[in-house]
């Protein structure tokens, strides 16, 4: 067989052996796709099933967590954790609360999570787990006792040295005490090492809550500087309002651009004149409000209800809200609408059609597993923090973040500019992140 024909066949197996989960189907083929210049140079990566190791997850938990709510009426939602890859340390991912998760969905962010983890350079493994518990709507004790619900499985099967969940979607300061609250009370230990994005004076770690939305501009910076460009004077539009947003906006503010816009689920609102970003904290942070409520505070800001934000005119647009939230047509639209550069803050925001057109229009496109992977590695400092009981001061924390982001820029560059594919920062994540976890499973033999 030849290199096509082995990505193609070991592509049709993840598709029988994980049917109707497209999200996973997804992160995978374009995993694949970008080994297919490795395998040309060293087929020995496909050896020892480890193509066919590497798409299967060490461990898949999917659980009952029951819960009543505020009219004493029982309501039952389901959690997962897939424990996907541990070669290279303990299982490190987020928990997912949101209406849409299932298995297929946790797997996709799990295998992305092995890849992202192994381009920080530190020393995690894949894992990613969640609920389809929507928190939307609900009062401070329902959330608290699903929390608690949710830890009374999950506390088990986690720990310093086994898995270390973090926040996702839905899952932020708050969620994570309730769980922590709760993992401390069962185990019977204040283990801080088993969950990390903890409040400061528990453990938690300076810079946790701005290093995703940081890091992405970081990413992008290097991007940007690549092509003699910065983000002073820029135009950026940034989706979603929550966790990487928020902190997107500000660094990307601060560095001296202009965000033109921003959204969530119900629409965008347009910011000509850039983000007050204290207020949209306070609306999203504190008030756990709608953007519409940012509008009616703001000055010059619009809410287009239902509207799509990648209609608005940009030098750079990163997308940090949920996955295949930008399609082929929205990427033609950001090209012709004068994007240049796309770095993704969310996980697989961008359709394969999407990445496609980017490719086509000459459009730098950063992806979430290379760009967004500061959050998980301001996780890793947070461990680090824990195991020598130790708080670091927040200047030095973003220092190390940022050395971090650009130490991924720089390997995602020389790896694509390795394999003769220069600029292209997919196949060079790609392949760096998958060779340093592949040689390290050749070099732990079959298991
Ligand atoms: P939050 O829950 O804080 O915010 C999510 C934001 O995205 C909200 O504004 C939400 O709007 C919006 N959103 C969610 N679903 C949709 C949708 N279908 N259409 C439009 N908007 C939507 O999550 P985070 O900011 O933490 O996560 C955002 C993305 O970043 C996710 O893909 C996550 O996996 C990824 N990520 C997060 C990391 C972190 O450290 N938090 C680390 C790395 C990646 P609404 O409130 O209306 O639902």
């Amino acid at each position: 067989m030849n290199v096509e024909e082995k990505v193609s066949d070991f592509y049709q197996q993840v598709l029988r052996r994980n049917a109707g989960e497209p999200e996973f189907h997804q992160a995978v083929s374009e995993v694949l796709d970008s080994l297919k210049v490795v395998l040309e140079k060293d087929p020995h990566y496909a050896d020892q099933g480890l193509i066919q190791r590497l798409c299967e997850p060490e461990r898949q938990l999917i659980f009952r967590v029951p819960w009543v709510d505020d009219q004493g009426v029982v309501q039952v939602n389901r959690g997962f954790r897939v424990q996907f890859n541990s070669v290279l340390g303990p299982y490190k991912g987020g928990l997912r609360f949101h209406p849409s998760v299932n298995l297929g969905i946790i797997k996709f962010l799990g295998f992305e999570q092995i890849f992202k983890n192994s381009l920080t350079g530190l020393p995690i493994g894949g894992g990613k787990g969640g609920s389809d518990f929507d928190p939307k709507g609900k009062s401070e004790l329902e959330i608290m006792r699903f929390c608690q619900s949710f830890m009374t499985e999950l506390h088990r099967h986690i720990g310093e040295y086994r898995d270390v969940p973090a926040g996702d979607i839905g899952v932020g300061g708050r969620e994570i005490g309730y769980m922590f609250g709760q993992y401390r009370r069962l185990a019977n230990q204040h283990e801080s090492g088993v969950l990390t994005g903890k409040g400061l004076t528990w453990g938690g770690s300076l810079v946790r809550t701005e290093a995703t939305g940081y890091g992405v501009v970081y990413f992008a910076s290097k991007m940007l500087e690549a092509h003699g460009e910065s983000f002073d004077g820029a135009k950026v539009i940034v989706s979603g309002s929550g966790n990487v947003a928020i902190y997107a906006i500000e660094k990307a503010q601060q560095l001296g651009a202009t965000v033109v816009g921003f959204s969530d689920s119900s629409g965008y609102v347009s910011t000509p004149n850039g983000v007050d970003v204290e207020l949209l904290k306070d609306v999203k942070e504190v008030r756990r409000a709608r953007v519409a409520e940012y509008v009616a505070a703001a000055e010059g800001a619009e809410f287009h209800e239902g509207g799509n934000i990648w209609e608005l005119a940009a030098d750079v647009a990163l997308p940090c809200a949920t996955q295949n939230e930008l399609n082929g047509e929205d990427a033609k639209v950001l090209a012709a609408n004068g994007v240049r550069y796309v770095a993704e803050g969310a996980n697989m925001p961008s359709t394969p059609e999407a990445v496609e057109v980017f490719r086509e229009k000459g459009v730098n496109f950063a992806p979430g597993k290379a760009a967004n992977a500061g959050g998980v590695a301001t996780s890793a400092l947070e461990m680090q923090q824990n195991a020598t009981r130790d708080s670091w001061s927040f200047e030095y924390t973003d220092e190390r973040l940022q050395k971090i982001m650009e130490n991924i820029f720089t390997t995602c560059a020389s790896t694509a500019a390795t394999y003769d594919h220069e600029g292209d920062y997919v196949i060079g994540a790609n392949i760096a992140g998958f060779k340093k976890v592949a040689n390290a499973m050749l070099a732990q033999g079959i298991v």
